[in-house]
């Protein structure tokens, strides 16, 4: 009996002990994790395995790092984001839903605050942003409820557009976790290196956009997160590498957007004027239209009827009732046949600077990875959108992306599973 004791405890000892010589030593256990996409997800999870890898590569299809979103102020971003050619002029392809409204959800901004403590201080002294009250310079409407009327607790929401947030995001990683991790950007992921005996992924195979004609190249790791988004192959590489079918649930329900940055000026009614952020969602099935306005940026100006600040615009629906983008007279039509009065009154007092940009794609795409057990490979994931995508008007994928990018690191912070285990245990609790 005692002897049984004493391997126990001693066993409980190590464990111990050996948890804090990792803490403290700092020394991350393993060599080099790749992560495919350099958005949201892919940010958020380099910034958290930074910890657990001595290297971390972030291969990323868009020339991300360029100086065009490096080095321009922000008001020469805001700039460019506004004069758009075309929707696709922004260099952002990989994610064409960039100029579209989005609003982050507070435990998203919370996940974020957390891993970039400057972030907030940077958005607002650097870029113009402010913080707004939910209960006092809000109107969300729900159904025909205003929500947040009876808020016990206010809460701060920050406007920002999503183009400057992500930019502003990797410029904070580049900062903190600069020497661990290296971009390879304007290289596409196009195959996961594998052994298929072991059912395991050891690697990735990329190309360079402009070298289209060229070799792939190879690049190995212990441990593969895949951020691609919405646009995923994923499911294609698990299928030409294992044969490896993922139960998939698309609902393809005709969610279309237009959104547009424009100025507000007073419209006359101080209970409109007094609200920076306007939500006002449909009601399907008898109403399938909706609209979004937040504040992206406070402007200085001499002119006492505007607001003094740039807003994204954005009007969605589903069923396929799309909102015209071909010009803005007509969107004040649709606006006025489709939407309550208030937003009509607004658009007549908004002076547009940016093209309206459509976007006509999204639909809920579900991969029951979890399912698959011990089917699916060791050593590789999906995180954010590549594992699952919502109706966009719930506002939920970047929060959900940064929430599946906080449970990797919990698992891998437990330090009771083995490596090979880690995609496994993740599919069943993301
Ligand atoms: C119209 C619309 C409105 C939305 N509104 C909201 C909102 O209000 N609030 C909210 O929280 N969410 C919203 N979303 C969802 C949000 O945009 C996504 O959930 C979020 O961007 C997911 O982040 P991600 O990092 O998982 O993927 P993404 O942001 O899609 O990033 C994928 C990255 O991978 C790169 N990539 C893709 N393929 C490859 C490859 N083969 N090799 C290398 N790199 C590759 C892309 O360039 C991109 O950088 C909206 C979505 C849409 C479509």
């Amino acid at each position: 009996m005692i002897p049984i004791i004493s391997v126990i405890s001693s066993y409980i000892v190590q464990k111990k002990y050996r948890k804090k010589v990792q803490f403290a030593s700092n020394i991350p256990e393993y060599d080099h994790a790749i992560i495919i996409g350099g958005s949201f997800g892919g940010i958020v999870t380099a910034a958290y395995l930074s910890k657990y890898f001595k290297r971390i590569t972030i291969i990323e299809s868009d020339d991300v790092l360029s100086d065009t979103f490096n080095k321009s102020t922000p008001n020469e971003l805001l700039d460019y984001r506004c004069r758009l050619e075309s929707p696709t002029s922004i260099g952002r392809l990989g994610v064409s839903q960039i100029y579209q409204v989005h609003l982050v959800a507070r435990e998203g901004f919370n996940i974020l605050y957390n891993l970039f403590p400057h972030l907030k201080d940077k958005l607002i002294n650097e870029y113009d942003i402010r913080p707004y009250s939910v209960k006092n310079e809000t109107r969300f409407v729900i159904n025909g409820f205003l929500l947040n009327q009876n808020l016990t607790e206010d809460f701060e929401y920050i406007g920002i557009d999503r183009f400057t947030l992500e930019i502003a995001l990797r410029k904070e990683l580049c900062l903190q976790y600069g020497k661990q991790i290296e971009w390879i950007c304007n290289a596409r992921a196009i195959q996961l290196i594998v052994d298929q005996s072991a059912n395991t992924v050891h690697g990735v195979k990329y190309r360079f956009k402009h070298n289209v004609g060229s070799p792939s190249l190879d690049i190995y790791g212990n441990f593969i997160v895949d951020c691609t988004g919405r646009n995923t192959s994923s499911t294609k590489w698990l299928k030409e590498s294992f044969n490896l079918i993922v139960p998939t649930v698309q609902i393809h329900f005709g969610a279309g957007y237009v959104t547009f940055v424009g100025e507000r000026f007073k419209t006359g009614d101080p209970s409109l004027d007094s609200k920076s952020i306007l939500i006002n969602n449909g009601n399907t099935p008898e109403n399938n239209t909706a609209y979004g306005i937040t504040p992206i940026r406070t402007i200085k100006t001499n002119d006492e009827n505007s607001l003094g600040t740039l807003s994204a615009i954005g009007f969605s629906c589903v069923n396929s009732e799309y909102p015209p983008n071909d010009s803005y007279e007509n969107l004040l039509e649709w606006t006025k046949e489709h939407l309550d009065s208030e937003i009509n009154s607004i658009l007549k007092s908004t002076r547009v600077c940016s093209p309206l940009i459509p976007y006509r794609r999204a639909i809920d795409d579900r991969k029951y990875v979890e399912l698959l057990g011990k089917k699916w490979p060791k050593n590789y994931i999906l995180l954010g959108d590549a594992m699952c995508t919502f109706n966009p008007q719930f506002g939920q994928g970047i929060t959900h992306a940064c929430r599946h990018a906080r449970e990797l690191r919990k698992i891998f912070n437990e330090h009771c599973h083995k490596l090979e285990d880690i995609s496994y245990i993740f599919n069943r609790r993301a």
